[in-house]
């Protein structure tokens, strides 16, 4: 047996060398000990996210911020009380690995009664700090290095990270240009025998548009003969206003193979929270624990009981849907007085347009412009691709105030 691991590592006292004199060398002068090796960057291609970019663009230059994807109103007060109530009651100490009960429960019960498929609240759902955590602990836990995991652009940024840190190859499929949709015969002809995932986004961001089922039954099929897991991103699914979300719970043979991923962030307007959820079959769900167990551990407790709480009453996610269509049809009304194209939104809080009647100028230099010429902040829709590919298309997030939403038209209405 022996001693444990720990203690076997360390070298005994007489052997250890003498501080600041490693080998045994002297050395030459302090400057040359401190200096910090150099390291291989994981992500060599990763600079500051878009979202950052031009949130400091917009501060900078006093625009109005429609490009990080953020509410600039405030939450539900009553949600602040309840997370106030368990913080003032002692509910201040680690809660259990996997989220505790109560919110594991509230979170079965409610996909359960939206979409039909019911996940052991005991062994299949988990709580996460916030959706890019829960995506990423799937991608470690699922890919290996050496798989292909194909990604469906323009995405979302975290993505292909992801899942070049598991060592694996992202391999970007484009959506059908112009409209959005899944294309099919695209994606069987990415696949090969070492595709181990796919990640899907629906309502999707940034294009707006919401899977339909027949689309999501085409995925079902292709998927049928491999052995491809599915992350399926559903961040935005309370803010549908077209259709149905298709959830993968809705979807029998989807759900067998999926990790379906939500944030509370965006159901809650609470971005700055950094709270969601994984809900998979055991065996998906029992592989996530392993490195959410050694990534985060626990996800801060008074925040899942307050929002265990405030999912009593479901009224607050069934009605996000109602609350946000008014403000697109809204922003979308102000945008038809523009002349920007406004393109189809049928879910997410976010608006593209089409700005080809205006400028020439490329996505990334058109949205920096209308941030610090026009006042209004925007996201390049280039931002989304790997290829950085360009059609003249910026996104808004209308997650706003409606007198912010005002500002900003009447501002755009100057183009
Ligand atoms: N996926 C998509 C598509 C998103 O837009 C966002 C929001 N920023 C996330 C994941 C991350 O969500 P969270 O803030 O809960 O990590
Ligand atoms: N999801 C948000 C967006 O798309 C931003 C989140 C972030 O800043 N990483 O704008």
């Amino acid at each position: 047996m022996g001693p444990p691991r720990s203690l076997r590592s360390l070298p005994p006292e007489g052997a250890r060398p003498a501080l600041g004199r490693p080998g045994g060398r002297p050395f030459a002068d302090v400057a040359t000990a401190c200096r910090t090796p150099a390291v291989k960057s994981r992500l060599p291609q990763v600079g500051t996210t878009i979202f950052t970019v031009m949130s400091a663009l917009a501060q900078q230059h006093g625009a109005v911020n429609l490009g990080q994807g953020f509410p600039d109103f405030d939450c539900d007060p009553t949600l602040i009380d309840a997370v106030d109530a368990a913080m003032r009651s002692g509910l201040n100490q680690y809660p259990p690995m996997t989220g505790i009960a109560l919110l594991r429960e509230r979170i079965a019960a409610k996909i359960e009664s939206l979409y039909g498929h019911r996940y052991d609240a005991a062994g299949e759902i988990t709580v996460t700090a916030g959706a890019t955590q829960a995506i990423l602990t799937a991608i470690l836990a699922l890919v290996h290095p050496g798989d292909e995991v194909i990604v469906l652009d323009p995405c979302y940024d975290s993505y292909d990270p992801n899942i070049v840190l598991a060592g694996a190859t992202p391999v970007h499929v484009p959506l059908t240009p112009g409209t959005f949709a899944p294309d099919f015969e695209r994606l069987a002809g990415a696949i090969t025998p070492r595709t181990r995932g796919i990640v899907i986004n629906s309502p999707h961001n940034p294009s707006g548009r919401v899977w339909t089922p027949a689309e999501m039954q085409q995925l079902a099929e292709l998927l049928r003969p491999t052995e491809i897991v599915v992350v399926s991103d559903e961040v935005y699914e309370h803010m549908v206003y077209a259709g149905d979300h298709q959830s993968v719970a809705r979807h029998p043979e989807l759900a067998a193979r999926s990790v379906l991923v939500s944030s509370f962030g965006k159901t809650y307007s609470v971005t700055g929270w950094k709270i969601g959820y994984a809900a998979a079959p055991a065996a998906l769900s029992a592989e996530f624990r392993k490195v959410h167990q050694f990534n985060v551990f626990t996800v801060n407790t008074p925040m899942q009981h307050g929002i265990a709480a405030f999912m009593a009453d479901p009224s607050h996610h069934l009605e996000l849907a109602a609350f946000y269509r008014a403000k697109r049809d809204l922003f979308r009304a102000g945008l038809a007085r523009t002349r920007l194209r406004a393109l189809p939104c049928d879910g997410t809080y976010f608006q593209c347009v089409d700005y080809s009647a205006v400028s020439d100028l490329a996505e990334a230099d058109f949205c920096r412009w209308l941030t610090t010429e026009i006042g209004v902040a925007a996201i390049p829709l280039s931002a989304f691709y790997v290829d950085g590919f360009e059609q003249r298309i910026a996104r808004f997030c209308f997650a706003k105030k409606s007198e912010t939403l005002s500002l900003a038209l009447d501002r755009l209405a100057s183009l």
